[in-house]
């Protein structure tokens, strides 16, 4: 049986609750682990308090070497830790080996910075005095993590946290808790030390790392409506808060955009991960002229994403994540259907004894999607997506920018100039012009809306787990 870890230690729960983690391929039980609440969070706060002195004081460059050690060990582990990800997730093997190398790698690149935090030597009026700008760690912060990139999610958090000298108490969705386990046990095992980062598990403990008073800082991935939950929550502490919420990213492509490029990005931007990804492709934009020779590419394409078990050599899209997660894609389906869409590829569930017991769902492309429907208002968190038509890119801006939501966006053309107001014009955090939706390392990520706020990657993430202090010298 799995279990928690707390300051470097293997940890039940208090309460001696425990609860079955499920594969969403074959409903079979993966694993039982601890199901913490309250006394288990304060335990793990207490674990990272007194972690943080030694942590903190730390010269950055031995923290910097440390880091990278655990983050090697941990990557020589990657497929060891990938199967166990398909497991409880449900992914294809083919992308959690490519997220937990990402783990790794997003501990490496943080490592890099953690001994090149700089401040700012500032004038002052006075002559006798002078002014400087410094950063120290936060303290103590808080991750909660989704289910669907369970690793990489994690590591956006931990990784710039501990970099800066933070120590941290972790908490991943409740059902895909057993590879995150897995890789803080190898940064563990590679040298991290104790109680620098500590893992708490069950549903209660989210609301429990929000609400505990050494924890000062709290960073969340998950959906719109848990977003506002925690902040309120955190409004009595006056805790910081970095909320990375839903999206429904539109895309818009013009007639004289490259559409066989365009066709590739579009459908790995939709159908990885079996749609569930905050960062997707989830409303489709396409001019006249463009629109019947895209949607045969993207048909084309979703022919090739064979459903399966992710552990299958063959699959090409893994089920969905929970039986709710599926119903709520049908419904949302549905209820474009009702309203005049036409199925352009797929619809329905795969057929055939091997899909009896797992969550699985076609790729699905839906045309004429009127604005009103569900698919168009909310986000589809599954591998469906709306094709509308647009007559030019006045037009497509003003859909694309008619959502709560303000994640990512893109597009497709070969004008400069349209790609310039794209630019700035899309109500987004992440604007990819003729580019694959990929979130790099390099660039601050985050939303704007109903999206959230605060980043994650880049430089930006890493200055937001350090505190500025200004200082006076005077006497000179
Ligand atoms: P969720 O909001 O249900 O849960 C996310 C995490 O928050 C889980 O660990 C959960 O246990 C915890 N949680 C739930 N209620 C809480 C509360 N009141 N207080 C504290 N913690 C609480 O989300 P989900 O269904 O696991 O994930 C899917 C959602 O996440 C989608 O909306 C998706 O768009 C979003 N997401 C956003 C990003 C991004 O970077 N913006 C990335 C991935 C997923």
């Amino acid at each position: 049986m799995a279990t928690m870890i707390i300051e470097g230690e293997r940890a039940q729960a208090a309460s001696g609750d425990t609860y079955e983690v499920r594969n969403p391929a074959t409903g079979e039980v993966v694993d039982r682990v601890p199901s913490g609440g309250e006394a288990d969070v304060d335990r793990a706060a207490k674990a990272a308090r007194k972690a943080f002195p030694s942590w903190s004081k730390l010269a950055p460059a031995e923290r910097a070497k440390i880091l990278h050690k655990a983050a090697a060990h941990m990557l020589a582990k990657v497929d060891e830790i990938a199967p166990v990800l398909t497991a409880e997730q449900g992914k294809t093997i083919l992308e959690s080996k490519i997220e937990a190398q990402r783990f790794g790698e997003n501990i490496a690149w943080f490592a890099d910075l953690a001994d090149k935090i700089h401040g700012e030597y500032v004038l002052l009026p006075d002559t006798r005095t002078y002014g400087l700008v410094v950063r120290n760690p936060i303290g103590v912060t808080g991750a909660i993590v989704p289910w669907n990139f369970p690793l990489t999610l994690a590591a956006n958090k931990v990784a710039p946290a501990i970099a800066a000298g933070n120590c941290v108490v972790l908490k991943p969705s409740s059902t895909t808790p057993l590879a995150t386990l897995k890789c803080i046990e190898a940064l563990i095992e590679g040298g991290l030390p104790e109680g620098v980062v500590n893992v708490v598990l069950g549903q209660s403990t989210g609301n429990a790392i929000v609400t505990h008073p050494d924890i000062r800082k709290v960073a969340l991935t998950g959906s719109t409506p848990t977003g506002k939950k925690v902040m309120a929550a955190a409004a009595p502490f006056l805790k910081k808060v970095v909320l990375e919420l839903g999206g429904s990213d539109p895309c818009i492509v013009l007639d004289d955009a490259d559409l066989d490029e365009a066709a590739k990005a579009i459908s790995v931007g939709r159908f990885f991960n079996c749609g569930q990804a905050c960062l997707a492709i989830k409303r489709l934009y396409v001019q006249e002229g463009a629109f019947e020779p895209l949607l045969e590419r993207l048909v084309e394409r979703a022919k090739k994403l064979k459903p399966g078990n992710g552990m299958e050599k063959d699959t090409r899209m893994g089920p969905m994540h929970t039986e709710t997660q599926r119903a709520e894609v049908e419904a949302q389906v549905q209820d474009a259907l009702d309203k005049g869409a036409k199925v352009a590829f797929g619809g329905g569930r795969p057929e055939g004894s091997e899909y009896e017991k797992g969550n699985f769902i076609n790729p699905t492309i839906l045309t004429d999607v009127p604005d009103g429907s569900r698919m168009v208002t909310e986000e589809v968190f599954g591998p469906a997506l709306p094709v509308m038509r647009i007559k030019d890119l006045d037009e497509g801006l003003a859909r694309a920018n008619n959502s709560p939501f303000g994640l990512g966006s893109s597009i497709w053309t070969s004008s400069m100039a349209a790609a310039h107001r794209a630019v700035k014009e899309l109500e987004a955090g992440y604007t990819w012009v003729n580019a694959l939706q990929i979130a790099h390392d390099e660039l601050p990520f985050g939303g704007t809306k109903e999206s959230g706020f605060g980043k994650e990657h880049g430089l930006e993430a890493f200055y937001q787990y350090t505190e500025q202090k200004s200082v006076v010298y005077g006497g000179l």
